[in-house]
């Protein structure tokens, strides 16, 4: 069965693009002004390329997703900030919530109720990233001499962070998953996009300044979807 094609606009797109994500939708990125019929014929012409991404993402998420893992987590490994947290439910108050314990992550909600569970989850998560995570990135916005405005933290499919053009960076939750050194590069480019707010050759030299040894860290950070639990594939929004 054919799914709905997601279309995103994107008013710095120039041509439009294809993208599979890993629980298989499809989602076109279409510069602003692409007609309706220009965007049917594209995912039309692709449609090979599309059942075939679509597969090697269902096989890949069958051979990732063990059978403990498809209930709800009990181990959470954030190797950001070198911990590995027990979670445990409870269901004994009838209240809903999360507390945090040390290295444990206390889940107060009814049996059997997955996806509150995992927005419990998450919300755990921010609270956690913001208690320790976050400070590198100060670190590194002092020793850089960098000022920026609020920090939010988020549970996103497809970014690692984002600067607005106000100065606020936005963070995603998923970096608490990822090997330090790979969280460390994600917050320099972040803080570069504070003086330059694209891509351009003058940003990437900032971030070379600000980090020599990026490049490999950029290509890591392109497979660092290796270290996310499956379960974080289903609840995130945007
Ligand atoms: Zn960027």
């Amino acid at each position: 069965m054919q799914q709905p094609v997601q279309i995103t606009r994107h008013p710095r797109s120039r041509r439009l693009k294809l993208k599979v994500h890993r629980d298989a939708s499809v989602e076109v990125v279409a510069p602003p002004r692409a007609s309706a019929l220009e965007i049917e014929r594209f995912v039309q012409s692709h449609r090979a390329w599309i059942e075939q991404a679509q597969a090697r993402m269902r096989k890949l998420r069958a051979e990732r997703a063990p059978a403990d893992e498809q209930g709800d987590p009990t181990r959470l490994e954030l190797r950001a900030t070198g911990h590995c947290v027990a979670v445990e439910y409870c269901n004994k108050r009838g209240r809903r919530g999360w507390e945090w314990r040390e290295d444990r992550l206390i889940i107060e909600v009814a049996a059997n109720d997955a996806a509150n569970a995992r927005d419990l989850i998450i919300g755990a998560l921010k609270y956690r990233a913001r208690a320790t995570l976050e400070e590198r990135l100060w670190a590194h916005a002092r020793r850089l001499d960098l000022h920026f405005g609020k920090v939010s933290w988020r549970h996103q499919k497809t970014r690692w962070a984002s600067c607005s053009s106000r100065r606020n960076i936005s963070l995603n939750i998923r970096l608490l998953f990822l090997p330090v050194e790979l969280v460390d590069y994600v917050f320099v480019h972040e803080l570069a996009h504070l003086d330059h707010p694209n891509h351009s050759p003058l940003f990437w030299a900032c971030v070379e300044r600000f980090m020599p040894e990026y490049r490999e860290r950029l290509k890591a950070l392109k497979r660092a979807h290796q270290y996310l639990p499956e379960w974080l594939f289903d609840c995130a929004r945007g």
